[in-house]
């Protein structure tokens, strides 16, 4: 299992194809291989990050795949707002109102399939650049940055424009 190898890739190459599951055995496409595993009723699901240095952590997927680099911004906005609500549901669940979601931006995301990074927040790394949102229905879906979302009270705070942002999380 090679989830999350910080080898250099380039996901937007990625050419795999479901159909075709010779195509999956690529090391950046492992994820996808996990989300063929699951059940077809089951929209997402969850992952206990395997990286032994990340025992905090978990990951959201889609069963679904997306071309290529499966960009969040690529993902319906409908079926997007239902995997925020899956995976804040998730991270309520764990961590309580201490939680943290990251999505890398896809210059630094070594695994093709979308996947958000769920953990413990860690509080030493907020900054005054974050858009306040209400409801995870107006979170954005930039096409050139990652992203972390973290409560604050009444909402959510959204941090965007960095490429690495787990570090936002307690590994
Ligand atoms: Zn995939
Ligand atoms: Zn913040």
């Amino acid at each position: 299992m090679l989830w999350l190898s910080p080898a250099a890739a380039d996901v937007s190459r990625c050419d795999c194809d479901p159909a075709r599951p010779e195509t999956l055995k690529e090391r950046n496409c492992s994820l996808c291989a996990e989300a063929e595993k699951q059940p077809p009723g089951a929209e997402f699901f969850l992952l206990k990050d395997i990286n032994p240095r990340k025992p905090n952590r978990w990951l959201a997927l889609p069963r679904m795949h997306l071309p290529g680099a499966h960009d969040l911004h690529r993902m319906p906005k409908a079926a997007r707002d239902r995997f925020w609500r899956f995976a804040v549901g998730a991270a309520r669940e764990k961590f309580g109102e201490e939680w943290g979601i990251a999505y890398n931006g896809a210059s630094v995301r070594t695994q093709c399939h979308l996947h958000f990074h769920i953990g413990r927040f860690v509080r030493a790394a907020e900054t005054s650049r974050f858009l306040f949102v209400r409801r995870v229905e107006d979170i954005p879906a930039p096409d050139d940055s990652g992203l972390w979302v973290h409560p604050v009270p009444g909402g959510f705070h959204v941090h965007v424009g960095e490429q690495i942002t787990e570090t936002a999380l307690v590994r």
